[in-house]
Formats: C-alpha cells, structure tokens, sequence
C-alpha cells in the first residue's frame, strides 16, 4: 500500500514511519510512504497557508491553493482520499479493514480551524472523526487512521495475532497475563496454566462477553455476532459455563 500523508508538520509523523512495526513493513516492501509538507505547495514568498474565515469567526482556515496542488501531485482525485475531522464518519475496526483494501490512500492532516469546504468537496472520498472530541489537529488523527489501517495489510502482522483482538467478531479481547505466574501475590487465573485448551477457549469467550457488555454492551447487537460466536455462546449457557473458577 502507498500511504501519502499531507501535513504542514512531516516531523510529527516521520518517527513513526521509521519505528517498529512499520519501519519492518517499509523495508519488507509492504508499505510505501511519502510525508507532504503542505508549504512547499504554496506560492508567495511567506509559504501562507492559512487565512481569515469568510463570514467572520475565531480562527483561521487552511488556504484551498496549497492544499488543491499538494492533492493533485499527490494523485487525487482518483485515490482515497481521507481528510480527518471531528465532522467525519466516526472510525472503526470495519472501516479500517475496508480502507485496507486500497492499494493506495493520501490522507489529508488539517490545522486550525480545518480546511476550505471546496477543497473537500473536490478532492475528499472520505471524512473521518477519530472520535467524539476536538484535538488541535490533524496528525495525531491521521496516525491513528494510518496505524489501524497498516496493520490489517497482509504480512504486517500474523493474521492470528489479529483473529481474537477487540471488535473481531463483535466483542473486546479478553484478559491477558504474562510470567510471573504470581504477582505482587496476584495470580494468573488457573484455567490458563492449566493445559486444558477447551476450558481455555470458554474463559476467554465468557470474558469477551463480559467485557463488552460492562463496557460497549451496543457492540453485542445479533448483527455484529457470527454464527460461530452465537453457537458458541448458547453451548456455554448450556454447559452452565466453565469448570475453572474465575
Ligand atoms: N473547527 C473544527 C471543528 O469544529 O470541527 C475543528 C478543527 S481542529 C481544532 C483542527 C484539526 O484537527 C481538524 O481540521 C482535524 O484535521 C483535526 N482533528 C481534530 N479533532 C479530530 C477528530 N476527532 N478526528 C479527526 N481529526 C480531528
């Protein structure tokens, strides 16, 4: 996938293109990426790239010149085209998925009080929030975008690392622990080094469920489960849950 962030601050997002997992992905060939810096785009000699809010208002808007010449070299239209913002479609696993299926994305990073509506207009496929608040700006929100993107490319990560996390199958990952097997004289529930792999797989599922329900009980509407997880589910309620104690 080719990945074109258009910024007026590359140096926020660099770091993260040249660490970890996607720096692995990077030389692996499985990610292209190129960082615009919005000002090389504009044409007077102070490199403007905001102004005043036709209509009045606080705050400034990011000019439709730089932005326009930046899109076009960047390949849109003709590629999504995301532009963050609070005033987007609210992001999730499944639009991560869909978006993964690119070969292309150009992601647009907004600043101040955000962007000329024409430059949406011509150039936006898709508006997206990362949720319900107002951050100061668009990096942190199109890395956000671009991390739960990239990762669902194939060869990023193992696909079963990916199988059982939040949001598969419409429920939260369950509990997780690691050596020690005690502590600070808390234990690792005992069902999990107990060998017994089916008890394992009913713990899990039951902490799935109960975690969604505490916390994103909406996530459990019959839409959202597989058949699987509904067959899996009764079968639990029928056993009368797990052997192990919590
Ligand atoms: N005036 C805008 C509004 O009320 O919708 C908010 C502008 S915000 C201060 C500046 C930039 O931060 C936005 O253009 C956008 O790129 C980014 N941003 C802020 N909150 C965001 C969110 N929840 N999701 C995605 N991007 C966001």
């Amino acid at each position: 996938m080719k990945l074109t962030v258009l910024t007026l601050f590359p140096e926020i997002l660099k770091g993260f293109f040249e660490s970890s997992i996607m720096k692995r992905a990077v030389e692996r060939g499985l990610v292209t990426y190129d960082l615009v810096n919005i000002r090389d785009y504009a044409t007077d000699k102070h490199h403007k790239c905001d102004d005043e809010v036709y209509g009045g208002g606080a705050g400034m808007l990011m000019l439709p010149g730089p932005l326009g010449r930046a899109l076009d070299a960047a390949g849109s239209p003709g590629v999504r085209t995301v532009f963050v913002t609070p005033g987007g479609r609210l992001f999730n696993q499944a639009y991560a998925r869909d978006l993964a299926r690119e070969p292309k994305l150009v992601i647009l990073c907004g600043r101040y009080e955000g962007v000329d509506q024409r430059i949406v207009d011509k150039y936006v496929s898709d508006e997206i929030s990362i949720g319900d608040y107002v951050l100061s700006s668009g990096e942190v929100a199109a890395l956000a975008v671009v991390d739960a993107v990239y990762r669902l490319i194939d060869g990023v990560i193992t696909g079963e690392s990916l199988a059982e996390e939040s949001f598969e199958g419409g429920l939260l990952e369950y509990p997780q622990y690691t050596r020690p097997a005690l502590y600070d004289s808390i234990p690792v529930p005992d069902v999990l080094v107990s060998g017994h792999h089916a008890n394992i797989t009913r713990w899990r599922l039951k902490k799935r469920l109960e975690k969604t329900l505490a916390y994103r009980p909406e996530l459990l509407s019959d839409a959202m489960l597989s058949d699987d997880l509904r067959g899996l589910i009764e079968r639990i309620a029928a056993e009368g849950g797990i052997d192990e104690p919590d």
